[in-house]
């Protein structure tokens, strides 16, 4: 016993999760003596903050992120050759994996097992969604700097400006990108310690939004979250176990349940700390001792990766909102589930590897889609688990790539 381990209530998703059962009581306990407004008012106001206290870090944190992600490819030609294969993997694997949760959330339908009336939640209706064209003009700033501040999110369009951006910023000298590197990756610091001091107040968060909801709703609404998580969790399964290693399998020939064992110390840390980022370092070292990828691809792939491919959360985000939908009885169209791919996707490239980061971005879906933010209140109770899935669903689709990226490179002696 070398180490010295924090006592089990000392650990955030401990506290959080006592949180969330002292929220079902107190909800319960509420409900039964009438729900009286002055106490629930008093809860909701909390869970208001917190939720506020969330969305404040959004646009910063992804904007750095993000900024990072991409300027983080390099200039070079070599550089940027790899960074297209990187993207190209990124980019499939991720729309792969959200069509996998629309898919599981359409067959499912977990929002739609218990009939519950929310009516602090249901006072705001869909905003009417625009055309494709309409919002493809409309990702493009006129302002970029109001959109930074605008009220509501206007997260398309900072994701746009920053990507383009980053990529100008790689063409300039690197003494002109430099302050601005330094910036972004100085905000990027000081935005995850923010996450950090924000998640301390997550179990009085989760016990306010989890009283409110109780209270108004009743118990039921966990046999509906327990729908919710069997469909993140199927479709996360399918993702890991099936998809990803049939694709690994396809451009390696080898076996892949042979690179998760090697990789598993990477997946389960990732599983356990629910931190790409944190993860990162045993990521890098056990696919170049195991799996021989070079330090060169492994060092430019896997950070990369844990900064902007997130398979697990672009699913999960995909299967939040539409259960959320479908729990308000809205009627989600094709189209919009189209805009819920598409906003998934940006959204998951924007999450930084930190716990609950996926969450963060979650309520700025709930916003793209004109959806009422304190909905989100249905998944910040169980977070904690689906972000441990999601977060080991992001490291191995991190490691597959690298993998992949290293066979297409040692064939063309890139
Ligand atoms: N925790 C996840 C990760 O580090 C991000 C998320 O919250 O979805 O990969």
């Amino acid at each position: 016993m070398s180490e010295t381990k924090k006592p089990w209530f000392k650990e955030l998703h401990w506290q959080i999760a006592i949180g969330m059962l002292l929220g079902v009581a107190a909800g319960i306990f509420l409900q039964s003596i009438g729900q009286p407004a002055g106490v629930i008012s008093i809860v909701e106001l909390g869970g208001d903050m917190f939720l506020r206290l969330l969305k404040m870090i959004v646009i910063p944190l992804v904007a750095a992120s993000l900024f990072l992600g991409v300027t983080g490819v390099g200039s070079s030609k070599d550089l940027s050759l790899l960074g297209t294969r990187t993207f190209i993997y990124y980019l499939f694997t991720s729309l792969i994996s959200i069509t996998v949760g629309l898919v599981f959330v359409n067959i499912i339908s977990p929002g739609t097992k218990v009939d519950i009336q929310l009516d602090g939640l249901t006072g705001k209706a869909v905003e009417a969604p625009s055309s494709f064209i309409d919002i493809l003009v409309r990702m493009i700033p006129v302002n970029p700097f109001g959109s930074l501040s605008a009220v509501p999110f206007d997260m398309l369009a900072v994701i746009f400006f920053v990507i383009i951006l980053g990529v100008f910023a790689l063409k300039v000298t690197e003494e002109q990108r430099k302050p601005l590197v330094d910036l972004a990756s100085s905000l990027n610091a000081i935005m995850i310690k923010m996450v950090h001091g924000i998640l301390m107040l997550a179990p009085i968060g989760v016990f306010c939004l989890v009283t409110e909801l109780v209270a108004e709703a009743g118990v039921q609404v966990f046999i509906s979250l327990s729908w919710y998580l069997l469909t993140v969790g199927l479709a996360l399964a399918f993702h890991f176990f099936v998809i990803l290693p049939a694709i690994y399998y396809y451009f390696r020939k080898e076996n892949p349940f042979e690179f998760m064992r090697q990789m598993s110390p990477a997946l389960l840390t990732a599983f356990s700390s629910a931190s790409s980022a944190a993860t990162l370092s045993l990521t890098m070292e056990c696919s170049q001792k195991n799996k021989k990828v070079s330090p060169k691809i492994s060092s430019i792939v896997l950070p990369l990766g844990a900064t902007i491919n997130m398979d697990g959360t672009a699913l999960y985000e995909g299967v939040a909102v539409l259960f959320i939908a479908q729990f308000m009885g809205m009627d989600i169209t094709l189209f919009q589930q189209f805009l819920v791919l598409l906003t998934a996707l940006l959204a998951s490239v924007g999450a930084a590897g930190i716990p609950h980061a996926g969450l963060v971005t979650m309520v700025l879906i709930l916003n793209t889609l004109g959806l009422p933010d304190d909905s989100a209140g249905l998944i910040l109770a169980v977070d904690r688990v689906v972000d441990m899935a999601r977060t080991a669903t992001n490291v191995w689709s991190d490691s597959i790539g690298a993998a992949l990226v290293e066979t297409f490179s040692s064939k063309r002696k890139v």
